[in-house]
């Protein structure tokens, strides 16, 4: 039941349908700069920095990179954590036509030459101290710029004590980095240039704003092509979905790194599509975090159910006020209900869980902030969004309630994969977007979903979700957090292992655990191995590496 008051002057319904301006990207912030110029658009480590800061920074990035060569449809890589930098480096890519290209900073060699190569990107703004990497990879790759920034750029105090760029080095006792390419650092490259306004001309629906790598977990990674008509789509919907906000005066706290999807949306373009202050957070640490909420007061906070959980867990959440929160967004990965219920009763405020994929810019579904929010479901269709369960085998529509694939159909999904006709074959037809997610729609239109396609066991025969497997172990008092994958075994083919986090001062009892799970699971499902675990394998935004565990696995049974 959904009992908590919510601000009088939001619409009770999302519209099914909205009026989508055709515009690039860089529309966001021209106009929030127009309307609130001496509103602060970003924070970091106590660094703000205005709309008419961060156009004018943007615009003169612009001129930069197309003085380095950068021309329309060129590919930018921008490989940095969430700061200031981060945000002018894309819409400066974006205004000079350029098309970026998010960077995972935890990349490996490997990882990030595939990407650079994938993509032919010919400029990388990076960090400075992940130069080592980026050296590697040069002989194997089409960079030709390589502009390195310090996370202390923007912050004086900090510029002296932290890892400033070679030239200013010697002045400092910290060692020096040393660059074998010719680099070049990142506030001498912004600052050779007036900010004059310059918009290279885009067709929004053609023109690929970005080129977002996914799939890099299960094999090898795609560039996801998104123009600039599939991301303000897709942050219009969040302007009527996710929360009517006023213009000018909200703050979000952006937790989820912008070098993902769903951060960028819903937080990044959002955000400044709405003339929010984006509080930067460059690493999740709950301690921090909770200090921040604490001071600098966010309304908003679009997060993954891990970061909840981290939040939750610490051992003073008590001592901070965190009632300036009024709304959040779970996605990524599912958000149990017992976190959904404890975080909202911290902060006064709601969390709706939501769904979407890199293919689709990314969001699709929510729970209404304003209608019925239905745990352990992904909630409704956005606006101009269709929706299908299809049989995965021959893509045949399925009656209302079956489960199956979940296929989405709307302008918040991508044009294909770079250069990958067949794959894009694979999961695009007749503009519905294949997800890979097996779900179900329940009869009044919500949907849910069951797990991913790829990740389903097969045991014996039977089909086991690992999800509803985890569900169950997660009710168990003693676990903070639960995998299960399917190991090879001689007669079932697959067999059900689970992985287990136990909570503080808590042991994973065997035993105990299979009572617990033959009481609520049908035999089959039923773990047949444990093992605990300090922590999971997780990506950036906390999605369980599931995969990584089981090649693990797969390796330790051939070695025996
Ligand atoms: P990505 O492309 O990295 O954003 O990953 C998209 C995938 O995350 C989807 O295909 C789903 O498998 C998963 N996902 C996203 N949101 C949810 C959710 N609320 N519940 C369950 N899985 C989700």
């Amino acid at each position: 039941s959904d009992t908590k008051p919510w601000i009088a002057n939001y619409p009770q319904e999302v519209p099914a349908s909205l009026e989508y301006p055709r515009v690039p990207v860089t529309a966001f912030l021209k106009q929030s700069a127009e309307r609130f110029p001496h509103q602060n658009a970003l924070y970091f480590l106590g660094k703000q920095i205005t709309y008419a800061q961060l156009l004018s920074m943007s615009y003169q990035f612009a001129h930069s990179l197309m003085r380095r060569g950068v021309k329309k449809g060129d590919r930018v890589a921008v490989m940095l954590p969430n700061c200031p930098q981060a945000v002018i480096a894309y819409y400066g890519t974006l205004f000079a036509g350029g098309t970026v290209v998010m960077t995972n900073p935890l990349y490996t060699e490997r990882e990030l030459i595939h990407q650079l190569v994938d993509s032919g990107a010919e400029v990388i703004v990076a960090l400075d101290q992940l130069y080592g990497r980026v050296e590697k990879v040069m002989p194997h790759v089409s960079l030709t710029h390589i502009i390195l920034t310090s996370i202390s750029d923007f912050l004086p105090f900090f510029k002296k004590m932290l890892y400033p760029l070679a030239q200013r080095k010697q002045k400092s006792n910290v060692p020096a980095i040393t660059y074998s390419q010719d680099v070049e650092p990142f506030l001498p490259v912004l600052n050779e240039n007036a900010a004059t306004p310059i918009e290279v001309e885009i067709d929004p629906a053609q023109d690929l704003a970005l080129l977002q790598y996914t799939g890099g977990t299960t094999g090898v990674a795609k560039g996801v092509m998104l123009t600039h008509r599939n991301l303000v789509v897709n942050t219009f919907q969040c302007q009527a979905c996710l929360y009517k906000m006023e213009q000018g005066k909200e703050k979000i706290l952006t937790a989820l790194p912008l070098f993902h999807v769903f951060g960028m949306t819903a937080a990044m373009n959002y955000g400044i599509s709405i003339g929010a202050e984006i509080i930067l957070v460059p690493k999740f640490d709950p301690g921090q975090i909770l200090q921040l909420i604490d001071k600098q007061r966010p309304s908003m906070f679009p997060g993954a159910p891990t970061m909840f959980i981290g939040l939750l867990n610490h051992p003073e959440i008590q001592k901070y006020n965190l009632s300036s929160i009024k709304a959040c967004v779970s996605g990524s990965a599912p958000l149990p209900l017992e976190v959904q219920t404890r975080f909202e009763e911290l902060t006064q405020g709601k969390i709706a869980e939501g769904y979407g994929l890199t293919e689709s810019s990314p969001v699709t579904h929510s729970n209404p902030f304003w209608g019925r929010r239905i745990s352990g479901s992904i909630g409704l269709p956005w606006p101009d969004t269709d929706c299908r369960i299809v049989d995965p085998g021959t893509g045949d529509e399925l009656p209302q309630g079956s489960i199956g694939e979940l296929a989405v159909k709307g302008d918040q999904v991508m044009l294909g994969y770079w250069n990958r006709p067949e794959e894009t074959a694979a999961v695009l037809r007749d503009g519905w977007l294949l997800t890979g997610d097996v779900g179900y729609m329940d009869e009044d239109g919500y949907f849910y979903i069951v797990d991913r396609k790829k990740d389903m066991i097969i045991a014996g025969g039977f089909n086991i979700y690992p999800r509803e497997v985890e569900e169950v172990l997660f009710e168990h008092p003693s676990v903070q957090e639960a995998a299960v994958v399917g190991v090879p075994d001689p007669y079932r083919g697959e067999t059900v292992k689970a992985f287990i986090v136990p909570k503080a001062g808590c042991e994973l009892n065997e035993q105990e655990m299979d009572q617990f799970c033959r009481q609520r699971l049908a035999s089959y499902k039923v773990p047949r191995a444990y093992e605990a675990r300090k922590e999971l394998p997780k990506t950036m935004v906390g999605k369980v590496l599931r995969r990584q565990l089981q090649e693990e696995e797969k390796k330790r049974h051939e070695d025996q």
